[in-house]
């Protein structure tokens, strides 16, 4: 089903959702079903499956020069195949511009179509690590917003090459990202929201939010979008915080504040363990301000350990 028909369907009631990471390349799915099975009790009508950029990595073998292989975790549509299968809940696998080709692309989305995957996340994607800037990837798209258009002509019975006319459509819901406190690249929040207008002008169905931790913020950020004429479901993203690096690394990565309470608190704590508690504390308390406030789905950043998320939802659902 649709995330959209989910949402009408809930009839204002909050759902849980969350994202899951597929395993590196020689890993077995088990640990991702360890990890899925505690939260199947919050009964998500849908998981993300994210999808990984190539990566180049070196490999120096007995003093030889160093061998350049290319790598991304592997398995985003099998992984969102097979939990459709184990536990009949719709997945939605993250399609990326960056990395692939639109002919790839359009592969990949057939493949869900005859999976009977019906949602999708349309991203760019980031920079390659080496790389200071995203750069489309020759024959691929430039942002996200082209992927959707591309998405949406699949829904058209439009393939890649004008000659390929059908009348067997595809029929996916497409989601995209919003940022409550802007994309990193983005000159003002304003702008960005106009690039936010024109996916959903594409096509979008929904937005999922990038983190925050100050509901305040997804609350303007939804009231600016609607504003100027956004109007699809906005379903706020939420990462607890888990280790006392992420006081750094997250403002660094996302270019995201994190409020003073929250930054003391993890202050105080004498180990990572700690810090978890405190994550999942103010996780529950900001979902509960969001839940209240009627948002359609509350959805989680599970990072591949679903321990905390648990914790945060028996507190909540
Ligand atoms: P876009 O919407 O294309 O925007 C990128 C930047 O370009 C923005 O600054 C925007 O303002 C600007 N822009 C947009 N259109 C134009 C235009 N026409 N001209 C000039 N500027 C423009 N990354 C992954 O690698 N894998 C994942 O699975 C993944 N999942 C994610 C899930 C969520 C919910 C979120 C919020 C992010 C996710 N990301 C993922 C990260 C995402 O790929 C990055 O944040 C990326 O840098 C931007 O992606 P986007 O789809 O928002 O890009």
């Amino acid at each position: 089903m649709k995330i959209t028909d989910h949402i009408l369907n809930a009839k204002g009631k909050t759902l849980f959702s969350f994202e899951i990471v597929p395993p590196v390349k020689g890993k077995n799915i088990q640990e991702l079903y360890n990890n899925i099975d505690p939260l199947m009790e919050f009964k998500p009508p849908f998981i993300d499956v994210t999808t990984s950029r190539e990566e180049y990595v070196y490999i120096n073998k007995s003093g030889l020069l160093d061998k350049k292989l290319t790598r991304r975790r592997p398995g985003t549509v099998g992984i969102c195949a097979s939990i459709q299968h184990k536990y009949k809940v719709d997945t939605v696998p993250h399609i990326l511009c960056g990395g692939f080709t639109k002919e790839e692309t359009e592969y990949v989305l057939v493949d869900c179509h005859y999976l009977g995957i019906q949602n999708v996340m349309a991203l760019r994607g980031d920079a390659r690590s080496e790389q200071k800037y995203f750069e489309a990837t020759k024959g691929g798209h430039a942002f996200a917003s082209e992927l959707v258009g591309q998405i949406q002509n699949l829904n058209c019975g439009k393939y890649l090459h004008e000659e390929i006319e059908s009348d067997n459509c595809a029929d996916f819901c497409i989601g995209v990202a919003g940022y409550p406190e802007k994309h990193l690249e983005a000159p003002s929040l304003q702008s960005d929201l106009k690039r936010l207008k024109e996916k959903v002008d594409a096509g979008a169905d929904y937005v999922v939010t990038q983190m925050f931790f100050d509901n305040q913020k997804y609350f303007e950020f939804v009231d600016a979008a609607k504003e100027i004429g956004i109007n699809v479901p906005i379903i706020p993203g939420i990462k607890p915080i888990a280790v006392k690096r992420h006081l750094q690394l997250l403002p660094q990565v996302f270019r995201i504040d994190l409020p003073q309470d929250l930054i003391d608190a993890v202050d105080d704590c004498k180990d990572n363990k700690a810090v978890r508690q405190v994550g999942v504390d103010w996780a529950i308390q900001q979902s509960k301000e969001l839940k209240a406030a009627g948002v359609p789905v509350l959805h989680y950043y599970s990072m591949g350990k679903s321990d905390n998320i648990h914790a945060i939802a028996k507190g909540v659902f």
